[in-house]
């Protein structure tokens, strides 16, 4: 397993601006998680942490600072090359916002496939297969129950074997035992060499994370210990 930063943001700023009103939704917020890591990211709503992952993914641009992935700066880059870049290296969870409803869920994994513009390590099949949804491959997302969209969502972020995974509350909806059986993915994958940043208000997934990054005000804060 290779070891080491797989992300790392430095003073990260984002400036808002809405005809006279001005909202700083980060104020400098500086990171790093290694693989092998998994890092949850709390805060109060409007704290800004939806920015942040979208910053750190390369959907948005930050005002100031920069992201690297794998090395490679994301930040500041035109938008065709920043999505290469995501698709190559980062896999983006949304519950299952990552899910287009006119595709079959094989189809929903093969499109991030494509978009990385090299052969697949992992086939769609074997990706599906992996997530216990071998038999649903041709399912459309409706006619999927929220646990096998959740791991659906989890197969498309997973597409590309993805250096780092970004996930926004993706245990928000579910149910403790999927909520449990999601977490557990998403570990095997830290275990496996992922760097895993996880925006939650989940006591469970803060309490099996191996960091917490709390933020307050677009800064980070000291962020209270997970108990053991
Ligand atoms: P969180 O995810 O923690 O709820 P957000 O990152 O969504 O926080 O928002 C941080 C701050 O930035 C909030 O004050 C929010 O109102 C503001 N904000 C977020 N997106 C926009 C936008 N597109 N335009 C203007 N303000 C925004």
């Amino acid at each position: 397993m290779e070891t080491g930063t797989a992300l790392a943001a430095r003073e990260l700023y984002r400036f808002y601006r809405a005809g006279e009103e001005e909202t700083l939704a980060l104020r400098g917020v500086s990171l790093r998680v290694d693989r092998g890591e998994t890092v949850a990211v709390v805060g109060p709503s409007g704290s800004g942490k939806s920015t942040l992952l979208a910053c750190l993914a390369g959907i948005d641009e930050p005002s100031g600072g920069e992201v690297r992935v794998d090395g490679l700066r994301i930040s500041h880059r035109p938008e065709t090359e920043r999505a290469r870049l995501r698709a190559r290296h980062i896999g983006v969870l949304l519950q299952s916002r990552n899910l287009l409803p006119h595709l079959s869920i094989r189809d929903n994994v093969r499109l991030p496939q494509r978009a990385a513009g090299r052969t697949p390590l992992t086939s769609a099949r074997e990706l599906l297969a992996e997530v216990g949804l071998g038999k649903r491959s041709h399912a459309l997302p409706r006619q999927l129950s929220g646990g096998e969209l959740a791991r659906a969502g989890l197969a498309v972020a997973l597409a590309n074997a993805p250096t780092v995974l970004l996930a926004d509350e993706p245990t928000g909806e579910l149910d403790g035992e999927t909520e449990r059986v999601v977490l557990e993915m998403l570990r095997e994958r830290a275990a496996q060499g992922c760097a895993v940043l996880i925006v939650t208000h989940s006591p469970e997934v803060v309490r099996r994370a191996d960091r917490v990054m709390a933020l307050q005000d677009g800064q980070a804060t000291d962020a209270a210990r997970p108990e053991p």
